[in-house]
């Protein structure tokens, strides 16, 4: 008996280690562009720096091509909790209301003894299923003083709203059950539209000159009618609220002295210049990136305030924390703001995870991967099985540094939101070399095709032309393919 209890003393701490699934800390905002993230690179990198986001890729791993099923919000929400495209889930485009009587991973990990909470943005309509704890900004929220919904009750707050949601995560993970393993998604407005920035960041970039993109004044030539169609150009679209000429946000009369005192003299100026053409266009696009870059950066800041939670509570060895957003963004190029498009600023999104023991610090994946994966990848961290009708593939083996021989070498795209921003429903597909692009409208009935490698920005479609036939028919039949794999009936 003796000798029983020895045995039992000596290997329950060994068996208590193994059980003991890792917490999931998933950082997720909205609209961000990897060009804005400075450990992608690029001319933004070393003018609008993002340190502690940075800071997740040196110790984790960077992946340079997560590209989006549906480059729009709410899908694009559907389609991680889900792991399905949103044919199946059912959340086609930003009108509907997501169905939350699905299977979903939050309950699975729930089933699997995980304590599961939603802390941001949700603006997926529907009560949220499958957390333990619920506190979401009610549609797009605001930037300011946000009401939050808290397990169905209203809250008003004061303050600026990523400060904000990052103070009600933290608050939810010291207070919450730590005999369990958490699953917590820290969701953030930033930096949607309209880009008012938080008050301590008014100033920041003010000085700067930013560079614009080698595309901003582009007349859409070279490619279908599709995108000169657009309605999300700088230059026509932007509207005043976007641009700070009216603000979105309620705010009390301290936050208003402050805001409206910075933007009211520079708009002032502004009118009495009278700029017209290509320096109107230009003056917007400084007015746009400048805001935009300050959302970003209170978005780094609370990143930061995140990990250093997690260092100096110590759970950081024994959490995962993946950080995305919904999708990408147009910052000047093709002269957009907005998403929506298959082209690359749009259909890439950042993707950085951190899992001390498994990935190795500073390493990077160039496989396509998607947010299709995301839960897959959450199930696949906490030890769950996956069901066999999610359509992703978890990236653990990929941040366990080995890449399977069999991973996708193609992505599928399929956008349903016809009209929106002027963008008509197109679907396609890409191997990261060449890019097939179907725009299914009767008006439109076309097709285009890129070669990324010698037209990274894609500013002139192949399709059609004779050098290409043999990519062209090949990708042609792989998108047949990958409909039928992913059964897509439209
Ligand atoms: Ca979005």
């Amino acid at each position: 008996m003796k000798q029983l209890l020895l045995i039992a003393l000596l290997f329950a701490p060994v068996v208590h280690a193994e059980a003991k699934k890792p917490n999931i800390l998933f950082i997720f905002t909205d609209d961000h562009a990897l060009k804005s993230l400075s450990a992608y690179g690029g001319p933004l990198a070393k003018i609008a720096p993002t340190p502690h986001l940075d800071r997740i890729a040196k110790e984790g791993m960077l992946f340079e091509h997560c590209l989006v099923s549906n480059s729009i919000c709410a899908p694009s929400r559907a389609v991680v909790l889900t792991g399905k495209y949103s044919h199946l889930n059912g959340q086609l485009t930003n009108k509907g209301s997501f169905d939350g009587s699905q299977q979903t991973a939050p309950k699975l990990l729930r089933k699997a003894g995980y304590q599961t909470a939603i802390v941001g943005k949700w603006h997926l309509k529907s009560t949220p299923t499958g957390f333990d704890h619920f506190e979401v900004l009610k549609g797009q929220g605001q930037y300011y003083n946000p009401m939050l919904i808290t397990n169905g009750r209203s809250v008003n707050h004061t303050g600026y709203t990523t400060d904000i949601i990052t103070d009600q995560a933290l608050k939810w993970l010291k207070q919450r059950d730590t005999k369990n393993p958490f699953f917590l998604m820290c969701q953030h407005k930033a930096p949607h539209g309209r880009w008012e920035p938080a008050l301590r960041h008014l100033n920041t970039f003010e000085e700067i000159k930013i560079p614009e993109p080698p595309t901003l004044f582009d007349y859409y030539s070279g490619r279908s009618a599709a995108s000169a169609n657009h309605k999300m150009g700088i230059a026509e679209d932007i509207g005043p609220s976007r641009l700070m000429f009216r603000y979105s946000s309620k705010f009390t009369p301290e936050q208003f002295k402050i805001f409206d005192g910075h933007f009211r003299p520079r708009n002032e100026a502004f009118e009495k210049l009278n700029l017209q053409g290509r320096d109107r266009t230009r003056w917007n696009y400084q007015r746009y990136i400048k805001n935009y870059l300050r959302c970003v950066k209170a978005v780094d800041e609370n990143v930061g305030r995140m990990l250093k939670f997690l260092d100096d509570s110590g759970l950081a060895k024994h959490t995962v924390v993946i950080y995305s957003s919904d999708q990408g963004f147009w910052l000047g190029e093709h002269g957009w703001f907005d998403k929506r498009w298959m082209y690359e600023e749009s259909l890439h999104t950042p993707l950085l995870v951190r899992w001390p023991g498994v990935t190795k610090p500073g390493s990077t994946s160039d496989a396509l991967v998607s947010n299709l994966d995301f839960a897959e990848t959450f199930l696949d961290i906490a030890r769950t099985e996956t069901p066999k009708d999610m359509q992703g593939r978890s990236l653990k083996p990929l941040l366990s540094g080995k890449t399977p021989a069999d991973w996708r070498k193609t992505h599928y795209y399929h956008y349903y939101e016809a009209g929106g921003h002027g963008v008509p429903i197109h679907y396609g597909v890409t191997d990261g070399h060449f890019k097939l692009i179907r725009f299914p409208d009767e008006k439109l009935n076309t097709w285009e095709f890129f070669d990324l490698k010698t037209d990274p920005m894609e500013m002139k479609s192949r399709y059609g032309d004779s050098e290409y036939t043999q990519p062209i028919t090949k990708l042609k039949k792989e998108l047949d393919r990958l409909r039928k794999q992913y059964k897509v009936k439209e």
